[in-house]
């Protein structure tokens, strides 16, 4: 089969120009990145190729029969290089690209088309056998094997590192790897149908075509998945290694990529979340979409999963391109649950008895003094019971000091049984509790008080196998408005306190 073919023709003129103008996209995304630099290269050189072999099967005229084939081979030596070049980008082995290595990758393109291009002086290239296979060669002289040899050699590097990158990665770049994998295949396939003697056009080559198709997978890789826009190198290790959730939005609020410890944060897999919008995603945590919203840089600290158990210290960054252009979004979190629980359990520390579990005395003065602010504003009554219980010293001396902290657990529960939600329950000191009674006069009080006393006298408490009584005494006085004071209240109570212990204890004092 001899040119010109024009179906065949139209085909490569047609792949080539795709080539051009991806090309040209490619070349548009600013800044480069990994891989854009070694992808233009390839799928300009495609261009070429595909373009140049087209002419050739036009049966353009030309100087000689030859001219446009021995142009095409511009194409075929650039495009190896590039691919070798581009999956090393993608590796992270950019270290290696230095000038030296990168002049010497250029030294066999070049030696080979110098040699092609001179073979009539010397034959190394086609050794004489160029007339038998006008359109295709089939055989040919050592330079062309062993650019042939060399040719797959790189490839198959360029497919071991692709493939080696692939197993180590995880999340979009896996997927991203996936496509140029699947690309690069396609060049193999190519070579296999061929070798196997499947190939549809028995006399033309379908070598472009699989390169076409392969650049045009890195391309669409590079555009679709914004491929090289984020790929640190030591993004692996760091990212999915640590223990903070990292996620990356762009501009549009779509979530490009997540670590591992995201997606437990998320109950969610990668796999589900890359693509959609975050407000989708984070549907449940309407604070986080709120601070999504900022541009700026935030920090806000948020509660997640069922029971808001967990607490996240979420940072947002923006992250802007060399121009300053917004390009996405960090999203870092720190698990603080543990620090909030730390932080809860201080704040009880400061507010509660550690043994009771009611307010501690500080605390007591802290809500009491918002009481009598109200107590003065709405002049509402307001009263203060003193207890103490009656010779505890003797429930510890016989029973021991277990036993007498058993006891003051079951006095409080009584109390607290037998008060109001509003009403103010705390340990004052030692074996002391004092009761703020909001809206209650003094008559009230005392008829609180009595009801505990009575039940107190009343309660046989067992405690590690011993059953015993015990009784406590109660001073109570009522608030008398402005001229009156917290201070002066708990005084009068005390002094009430003082006088039914003077009395005989287990009785109820009042004061005015
Ligand atoms: P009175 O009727 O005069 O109040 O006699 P009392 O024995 O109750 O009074 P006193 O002040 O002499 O003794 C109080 C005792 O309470 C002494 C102290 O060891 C005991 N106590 C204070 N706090 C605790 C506690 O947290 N646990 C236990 N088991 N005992 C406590
Ligand atoms: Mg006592
Ligand atoms: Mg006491």
């Amino acid at each position: 089969m001899t040119p010109p073919n024009t179906f065949y023709s139209a085909a490569l003129l047609t792949a080539g120009i795709c080539c051009l103008v991806v090309g040209a996209m490619v070349l548009q995304r600013r800044p480069f990145t990994p891989g854009s630099i070694p992808l233009i290269v390839i799928l300009f050189a495609m261009f070429w190729w595909d373009s140049t072999y087209g002419i050739f099967w036009a049966g353009t005229p030309a100087p000689n029969p030859y001219f446009w084939l021995d142009m095409s081979y511009v194409g075929v030596v650039i495009v190896p290089t590039a691919f070798l070049v581009f999956a090393m980008q993608l590796s992270g082995l950019d270290n290696w690209l230095k000038r030296p290595f990168l002049i010497g990758l250029c030294m066999e393109p070049l030696l080979v088309l110098v040699l092609m291009w001179t073979d009539p002086w010397h034959n190394l290239f086609f050794a004489g056998k160029r007339l038998q296979n006008t359109a295709m060669i089939l055989e040919a002289g050592p330079v062309f094997w062993a650019n042939v040899v060399y040719s797959y050699v790189l490839l198959l590097i360029t497919f071991i590192l692709l493939v080696r990158r692939f197993m180590t990665t995880s999340g979009i770049y896996r997927r991203q790897l996936g496509v140029v994998i699947a690309g690069a295949g396609v060049t193999w396939l190519n070579s296999f149908i061929f070798i196997a003697g499947l190939s549809p056009l028995p006399n033309a080559d379908n070598t472009p075509f699989s390169f076409t198709i392969a650049a045009f997978a890195f391309a669409f890789a590079l555009l679709r998945y914004r491929m090289f826009d984020i790929v640190p190198v030591a993004r692996d290790t760091l990212i999915e290694g640590m223990s903070d959730g990292v996620i990356v939005l762009d501009t549009n609020k779509r979530i490009v990529d997540m670590n591992p410890q995201a997606e437990s944060i998320l109950a969610a897999s990668s796999d589900g979340a890359i693509g959609k919008p975050v407000d989708e995603v984070f549907s449940r945590w309407a604070d986080i979409v709120n601070a999504l919203l900022e541009v700026n840089h935030t920090r806000v600290e948020v509660s997640v999963g069922n029971d808001s158990s967990t607490h996240l210290d979420l940072q947002i960054s923006p992250l802007y391109d060399k121009k300053k252009n917004l390009i996405g979004r960090l999203v870092v979190w720190r698990d603080i649950s543990h620090l909030k629980q730390i932080q809860k359990d201080l704040e009880k520390l400061a507010t509660q008895d550690p043994l009771t579990f009611v307010h501690n005395r500080r605390h007591f003065y802290t809500l009491a003094e918002v009481e009598i602010e109200r107590s003065i504003r709405y002049q509402s009554p307001l009263s203060i019971i003193l207890v103490d219980i009656d010779y505890f010293k003797n429930i510890n001396d016989n029973y021991g000091h277990k036993a007498g902290d058993e006891a003051l657990i079951h006095f409080t529960q009584i109390c607290r049984k037998n008060l109001r939600k509003v009403d103010i329950f705390a340990r004052f000191g030692g074996e002391e509790f004092v009761i703020l009674l909001p809206e209650a006069d003094l008559n009230r009080a005392q008829e609180t008080a009595e009801r505990i006393r009575k039940i107190v006298e009343d309660t046989t408490l067992e405690i590690d196998g011993y059953q015993f009584k015990m009784t406590a005494s109660f001073g109570v006085s009522t608030f008398k408005g402005k001229q009156d004071t917290l201070g002066l209240l708990l005084q009068k109570s005390d002094k009430a306190l003082y006088a039914a212990k003077d009395k005989g204890r287990n009785m109820v004092v009042c004061v005015e």
